[in-house]
């Protein structure tokens, strides 16, 4: 934090005073004064190397032989660095017991240095002191794949599962959303492959936002009872020279994609889903509908029982 004056530090003591239980929040800016480069300021890391995305890294072995490279070179830095004064000063108040954690966006360790517990250390980027398998998730030790890799750039291979895809457990840009989408999609017992096709439902079922997370509700409700998804544009998709109108023909087609005909997902995506689409399938509303027909206005009416979808269907699809 860089403070204006002396009223600012002054406020700030004050509101530690007055507080109960503070959580301090930390990014590079403290450890600069310990020797780690800031990533952001002119100088800093990013302007020496360009950050590696998480889909580079996943892409190309360059970019993974790369990202050991830098992971080693940090760590000489690292490894010599120690707490300083801004560390120590939150350590301090940890002590007292007013400070219950102390959440960072640091990987260097330095405020565990500074004396505070791990447990009361919270990292949002991981940790840089072990390594992972993002194939099956196994723990590694860095100090044997550090030693393999400074002698002549030996990649480290997963004793576990033979998965090339080992890295530092810190997260990298635009990995934290497929972790978290996949924690997710194990939640509802989905793979990833799974919850694109079912996003791709919901893609071509409505063009109003708001109702994504409803009809996603609508088809999770039905896979869960063996029902039948029964989702036209399934219907559309498999038919060669769709003329616009969907015939019974065409609802008895049995092509792979029918899910009038097929139960269960898709043999797969009918089109290319947006983000929302892909939240909406991993957070669909809590609803009991099984039902929906068009309005003619761009929404739906949703419903819970064959009757009530019937005379909606009456009312809105004569
Ligand atoms: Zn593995």
């Amino acid at each position: 934090m860089a403070f204006a004056d002396k009223d600012d530090v002054q406020r700030l003591q004050d509101l530690l005073e007055g507080a109960e239980d503070v959580v301090i929040f930390t990014g590079a800016g403290i450890s600069t004064e310990s020797g780690i480069p800031d990533f952001r300021s002119p100088g800093g890391l990013w302007t020496k190397y360009k950050p590696i995305d998480f889909s580079d890294f996943m892409a190309s072995e360059e970019m993974r032989r790369e990202s050991w490279r830098r992971k080693f070179a940090m760590d000489r830095t690292m490894a010599t660095a120690e707490p300083n004064r801004g560390h120590r000063a939150v350590a301090r108040l940890v002590d007292t017991g007013k400070v219950s954690a102390v959440i960072t966006q640091n990987v260097d360790g330095l405020h565990q240095a500074s004396g505070i517990p791990d447990m009361q250390v919270i990292e949002l980027h991981g940790n840089a002191t072990y390594a992972k398998c993002l194939g099956c998730g196994l723990r590694h030790e860095l100090d044997p794949i550090k030693e393999a890799f400074l002698a002549d750039e030996t990649m480290p291979i997963c004793a576990g599962c033979g998965s090339e895809f080992m890295k530092t457990a810190t997260i990298s840009f635009g990995q934290s959303m497929p972790e978290a989408e996949m924690a997710r999609a194990q939640e509802l017992e989905m793979t990833r492959h799974e919850v694109v096709i079912l996003a791709s439902l919901v893609e071509k079922e409505t063009a109003a936002p708001a109702e994504r997370p409803q009809i996603a509700s609508v088809f999770h409700n039905r896979l869960r009872i063996g029902m039948k998804l029964e989702c036209d544009p399934t219907i559309v998709y498999g038919i060669e020279n769709y003329d616009g109108v969907i015939h019974k023909s065409d609802i008895r087609n049995p092509h792979p994609w029918n899910t009038y005909v097929h139960p269960g997902l898709p043999k797969g995506p009918i089109a290319n889903p947006g983000g929302e689409a892909i939240q909406a399938v991993l957070h669909p509303d809590e609803t009991r509908y099984l039902y929906f027909v068009s309005r003619n206005d761009g929404t739906h009416h949703f419903s819970t029982s064959y009757a009530e979808h019937n005379r909606m269907v009456q009312k809105h699809q004569r």
